[in-house]
């Protein structure tokens, strides 16, 4: 793997391509459709599209099909990534989907390490990013488990028989609940 060199050699995504905001599918959960939808004052709709789903047993049932949630792609980068003089960033930082802000790092037996098989092209200095990184990415797995939960609690009730927007409201109440109650 080839270290980039950089002059701020703690943060490399300043000064690379983010081949990774424009090659993955950027799934999302219900946390991470509630940040952007209340931090933008945006429709879910307007920045989600439909990917048929992956795993039948995880898939949301709607009128629409079997289906995940996923950021919506506009001229082969996520709607979300802005380019100037070919520096590109994120433009919407504080609110950036939960896989977003673990990328390129997971726990692995308990310690953070760095995803092997991946394009990003920096060897990152996890000492540096322990403090930040680990508590993100327990967070990021409880939420899932939480959309989880709740894609099979409607899945059951609903059999398919309701549409994405009626799902959509049902997931971002549940949301609100449980940041009331915390
Ligand atoms: S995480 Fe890796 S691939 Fe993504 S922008 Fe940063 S350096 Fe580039
Ligand atoms: S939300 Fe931001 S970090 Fe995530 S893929 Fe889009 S531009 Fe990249």
């Amino acid at each position: 793997m080839t270290t980039v060199v950089t002059d701020t050699p703690k943060f490399p995504c300043v000064s690379c391509h983010t081949d990774c905001c424009k090659e993955y599918t950027i799934f999302v959960n219900a946390h991470d459709v509630y940040r952007l939808s209340t931090g933008l004052n945006l429709k879910p709709e307007s920045f989600l599209e439909l990917i048929g789903a992956k795993d039948y047993s995880l898939g949301i049932k709607v009128e629409e099909g079997l289906v995940d949630l996923a950021l919506k792609q506009i001229n082969g980068a996520c709607e979300f990534l802005e380019e100037t003089d070919e520096i590109y960033r994120c433009t919407v930082n504080d609110f950036k989907p939960g896989v977003c802000k673990s990328y390129p790092f997971e726990m692995k037996n308990g310690n953070l390490s760095q995803m092997s098989d991946i394009m990003c092209p920096t060897d990152w200095d996890l000492t540096g990013f322990k403090e930040m990184m680990i508590p993100h990415l327990k967070k990021d797995e409880s939420e899932w488990m939480f959309y989880d939960q709740l894609v099979k609690e409607w899945n059951l009730k609903h059999k398919g028989k309701k549409p994405l927007s009626e799902f959509l409201k049902f997931m971002l109440t549940k949301v609100k609940l449980s940041n009331e109650v915390q």
